[in-house]
């Protein structure tokens, strides 16, 4: 199945998540037998990058957003974790800083944007100046309402400066997020990651949606799509966006540089001289 065709967004349609089967899991039984489709896209994107990379003259922007434990740290390990960290980096949006909010919302968006040649993935990103901010109101709606046309253009700014830009809505029920967060609760080595803020967010899960319906369908263009991914089963989230990030690498046409030297000649005149010279000296004896 083409997962860019299914789970993409077409632009300026409605987005209706409650809709949307956050357990689809296509053809596939379970984790296991599932396991060797999961690795193919991973080698695909591996490869890829490495092409991405060596080419120089295109970069890829990957934008995770959910909500709490929807699985966007678990994408950024198990998914990205395929490509070479040379040429890959992923920036996590907090609150802004000081500093950050001294400037307009997507300054820092556009501090961490990626360079030529490069893979950046956003964990939360400059969305969340229309989500959380909207949720709790922390500008008037006159000034987060106009931000959605504003991101379309930043987006499409990036997009003619060569940047690819995938976004992953990582849509899962609420009953899965209370699983997730009862695991938390029990597995000491993931007490960090829960807080009573969690359930207090929870609380506002309606707004948070009526925000990421919102955005999704404001903002999903054909330069800089939306991709609802159903992601109650961890590994078909981590499936369907490995696959559609390996089929957006392959489309880039991405081509290794064009050799500027003679290697026959590199091989001939300079190397065999490299390899003879050592052969005599090993053949040396050692002075002491
Ligand atoms: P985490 O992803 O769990 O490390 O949490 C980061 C927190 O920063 C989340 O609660 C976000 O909602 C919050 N955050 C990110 N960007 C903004 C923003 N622009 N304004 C307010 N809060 C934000
Ligand atoms: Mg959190």
């Amino acid at each position: 199945m083409d997962y860019r065709k299914r789970f993409a967004v077409e632009p300026g349609t409605r987005v209706q998540l409650g809709k949307i089967d956050a357990a689809f899991r296509d053809k596939h039984e379970s984790h296991e037998t599932a396991m060797p489709e999961i690795q193919k896209p991973l080698e695909r994107m591996a490869k890829l990058q490495y092409l991405l990379y060596a080419d120089g003259n295109q970069s890829l922007l990957v934008v995770l957003q959910a909500l709490d434990a929807g699985g966007k740290d678990g994408v950024v390990r198990h998914v990205f974790s395929a490509m070479n960290p040379q040429g890959t980096s992923v920036f996590g949006f907090k609150q802004p800083s000081r500093l950050e909010a001294t400037h307009d919302f997507l300054w820092r968006a556009h501090l961490r944007a990626p360079g030529k040649g490069e893979v950046v993935i956003f964990n939360r990103s400059h969305y969340e100046d229309v989500l959380v901010v909207r949720v709790h109101k922390l500008v008037p709606t006159a000034v987060w309402s106009k931000r959605y046309e504003l991101i379309n253009d930043f987006e499409k700014m990036l997009g003619q400066n060569g940047t690819r830009i995938l976004k992953f809505y990582l849509h899962i029920t609420r009953q899965e997020q209370l699983a997730r967060f009862k695991q938390r609760l029990d597995d000491p080595l993931r007490h960090w990651k829960i807080s009573e803020t969690d359930y207090l967010e929870r609380e506002l899960w309606p707004d948070y949606i009526e925000a990421f319906e919102d955005a999704v369908e404001r903002t999903s263009t054909k330069h800089a799509p939306w991709y609802v991914i159903p992601s109650n089963h961890k590994w078909f989230r981590n499936l369907a966006i490995s696959e559609i990030v390996a089929d957006t690498l392959e489309e880039m046409d991405l081509k290794l540089p064009t050799t500027r030297v003679d290697i026959a000649e590199i091989r001939r005149k300079y190397h065999l001289a490299a390899e003879r010279q050592d052969q005599k000296l090993s053949k040396t004896p050692v002075k002491r």
